[in-house]
């Protein structure tokens, strides 16, 4: 303010001058508008001083002035050296971001908010195939075609990786992961799991072969045990006990090697061939007769079908996952307890099969462990009941091919109920599929 003042003194200091001179010779005007033009002229020169400074030498010192304008050059230096430092600390930043994602095994893509590529590492280039020189502003879609990668961009739920080989080589496989960052900008990273996936195929394989191999013994030795039984009112009844109890556990090593067998199947093979809309009156009633069967009458079971709609689904796969629900809630639930298996919609489009049964129930700690291979709640009581410790994880197999997943709601002594949920696109009302 006091710059400010002492700048319009200057000004009424020159007018005042120009006129009292111009007074003196007999021309105050002309006196006064000399004085002004003066005043012009200086400040037309300050002018000419900044914009020379600023569009010729802006990284040097600025002109020397006195009063506002050389308060104004110093601010005006003042700023930009502080501009200079920020830019440089960030060109420092993003250097060593970008030297450190260099050195990454993984590759690293950085999208703009349109999906569009804006840099990436060498890794990406390599596992990727992408091209500095005509890739940049490229959509990253143009470049990575697969269907399944496309769909898994548009859908933008990032929270599973998505496993796909590679677009430049067959053999390695990529896994996925997209992270959604500032303004709906997108970081792409992808990690080769190539051994972990052969890995992986070996364990399967290897699960596959060997229960494959069991199989054929297993029938030798129930064959012949069978055959002995026969005979074992004949034999002393120390050994009679002996050959039951073998042929039962002969019994359970046939239904693991059976589980571990459709278990490896479902994992290997993609499925999704046998899928037709499934009626579910015929379905669950008939999982119902072979779970009576299952209880010798001791449980009472009813099917509730509360929605014409068809399910989507390989029917054989379908009824063994329902079946796996239902023999569990005969197995673990005392005689008299009631069982339901049901059929019915869901609010958001969808459906969802559920077996509920007013049992002991299941403690909620064990939930999220009972889809594990081989986890049960009670060891002794499973394996009397003659369980494999594979059927929900059976079931969960089973769903995932249906798009589907379980949920599971129980409390002791409260019962259990396990739920089915299939998509709308999995739940087919009547005028979908007539
Ligand atoms: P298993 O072959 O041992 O039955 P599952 O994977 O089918 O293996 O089941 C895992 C465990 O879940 C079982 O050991 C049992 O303790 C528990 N379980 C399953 N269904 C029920 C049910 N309806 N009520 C109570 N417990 C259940």
């Amino acid at each position: 303010m006091r710059l400010w003042s002492r700048e319009l003194w200057r000004l009424a200091w020159l007018a005042a001058l120009g006129a009292s001179v111009g007074w003196l010779l007999g021309a105050a005007g002309l006196g006064l508008a000399v004085g002004l033009a003066v005043c012009l002229f200086y400040h037309l020169r300050q002018l000419r001083a900044l914009y020379q400074w600023l569009t010729l030498h802006p990284h040097d010192e600025p002109p020397a002035a006195q009063g506002m304008w050389g308060e104004m050059f110093d601010r005006l230096y003042r700023y930009q050296k502080s501009q200079r430092i920020t830019q440089n600390r960030l060109r420092a930043t993003l250097a060593r971001i970008q030297e450190s994602s260099e050195a990454m095994r993984d590759s690293v893509v950085m999208l703009d908010r349109h999906g569009d590529l804006e840099w990436w590492n060498s890794a990406a280039t390599n596992m990727l195939g992408l091209q500095t020189a005509h890739d940049r502003g490229q959509h990253i879609t143009n470049l990575l075609r697969d269907p399944s990668f496309i769909s898994y961009f548009n859908a933008c739920d990032y929270s599973e990786p998505l496993t796909l080989r590679s677009p430049i080589d067959e053999r390695c496989i990529l896994q996925y992961q997209i992270t959604l960052y500032g303004d709906d900008e997108r970081l792409v990273m992808a990690r080769d799991i190539t051994r972990l996936h052969r890995l992986e195929q070996m364990r399967r394989d290897f699960v596959a072969n060997v229960s494959h191999e069991l199989r054929t013994p297993l029938t030798v030795l129930s064959g012949y045990l069978e055959t002995y039984s026969d005979l074992a009112e004949q034999l002393p009844p120390r050994l009679g006990k002996g050959i039951h109890q073998m042929q039962e556990q002969t019994q359970r090593m046939q239904n693991l090697v059976n589980d571990l067998l459709l278990l490896s199947r479902l994992e290997i093979d993609q499925g999704g061939k046998d899928h037709h809309p499934l009626l579910m009156a015929p379905l669950l009633q008939s999982v119902c007769n072979d779970a009576l069967a299952l209880s010798h009458q001791r449980h009472s079971i009813t099917v509730a079908v509360e929605s014409d709609a068809r399910l989507l689904g390989s029917e054989q796969e379908i009824r063994s996952a329902v079946s796996n629900l239902a023999f569990n809630a005969v197995r673990y639930t005392p005689p008299g307890s009631h069982i339901t298996l049901r059929w019915k919609a869901l609010p958001d489009g969808g459906g969802c099969i559920d077996v509920e049964d007013n049992g002991e129930g299941i403690d909620p700690v064990h939930i999220p462990r009972l889809t594990e291979r081989f986890y049960r709640v009670d060891k002794g009581r499973s394996t009397a009941t003659g369980g494999t410790g594979l059927g929900l994880a059976i079931v969960k197999h089973v769903l995932l091919r249906h798009d589907a997943q379980l949920q599971i709601e129980s409390h002791p002594d409260k019962g259990a109920v396990f739920r089915c949920v299939f998509p709308a696109s999995r739940f087919l009302l009547s005028e979908t599929y007539a």
